[in-house]
């Protein structure tokens, strides 16, 4: 078996190639090497071979895991792949740089919540002193993404979308979510994620990402005060057809990593 940083070189290589078929630059897509399961020492070698985006699936693994890598020092960017539950959105607004499974406006408001606490605990207690530069605190705003199940599959956790800008239905509640966690003042909605159903042929999975994709032109449109800039899609099986699509992320964890123990994916 090849080792960890042939891996890694062979799925720049596989995504540069599908790139250049699609016309992209291909520094335009962000691999981000899918940990979960996986130990620290693991990790350390995905790092030690160049990867700084890291992704984990749930919030109880990740805090056994990154605090190990401390963020000044490393330059990493943790992401947060797996649905959030609102009791962890706390400790997750802690751990993580970015969240791809915003999957709802009430978790929308309860992250929001935490990070504005979190800017209250490091306001410093000192009176600023009162020249005429001071510049007032930078308040955190936490990248986000809008997880959508476009695919119907009921399985799937997201904004329930099936079938994408043409449910008209689905499309007028979604929009309407959208519009409020827009107003959070501490969320920075950055984009879309989703997951496509798993299928024998990875190009049966190119029609979610072409959906995945009108979605986020429409929502360009439709708040063009919002820069909608990515599209987190496509992992080990289906990353190359993500890419011609448009992916500007991808979550490849078995690519570079081997297989997992059984677990649900
Ligand atoms: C596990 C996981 C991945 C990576 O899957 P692979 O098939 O191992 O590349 C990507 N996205 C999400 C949301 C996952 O849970």
């Amino acid at each position: 078996m090849n080792s960890i940083v042939e891996r890694i070189a062979l799925v720049h290589d596989r995504m540069a190639a599908a790139a250049r078929r699609a016309g992209r630059a291909p520094d335009e897509i962000t691999l981000v090497a899918v940990t979960k399961t996986h130990p620290v020492d693991v990790i350390a070698e995905a790092i030690a071979a160049g990867v700084h985006d890291l992704g984990e699936n749930r919030v109880q693994e990740a805090e056994q895991k990154i605090p190990q890598f401390p963020g000044g020092q490393t330059g990493l960017t943790w992401h947060l792949i797996g649905h959030l539950q609102r009791n962890k959105a706390k400790t997750a607004t802690h751990l993580f740089d970015i969240v791809h499974s915003l999957d709802s406006l009430r978790l929308a408001e309860t992250l929001n919540r935490h990070v504005e606490t979190l800017d209250a605990t490091t306001i410093p207690s000192t009176p600023q002193p009162s020249t005429a530069n001071v510049q007032p605190l930078v308040r955190r705003r936490l990248p986000v993404l809008l997880q959508v199940n476009v695919s119907g599959e009921a399985s799937k956790e997201g904004f329930d979308l099936p079938g994408g800008p043409e449910n008209h239905t689905h499309l007028a509640l979604f929009l309407a979510d959208v519009e409020r966690m827009l107003a959070l003042p501490h969320l920075h909605v950055q984009g879309l994620m989703t997951i496509a159903p798993l299928v024998s042929e990875p190009e049966q999975a190119r029609p979610v990402f072409r959906t995945l994709r009108r979605l986020r032109d429409l929502l360009a449109r439709r708040f063009p005060a919002t820069d909608w800039p990515h599209l987190s899609m496509g992992m080990t099986d289906d990353f190359e057809v993500a890419i011609e699509e448009g992916a500007t992320i991808i979550r490849v964890g078995r690519a570079i990593f081997g297989a997992r123990p059984a677990q649900t994916r």
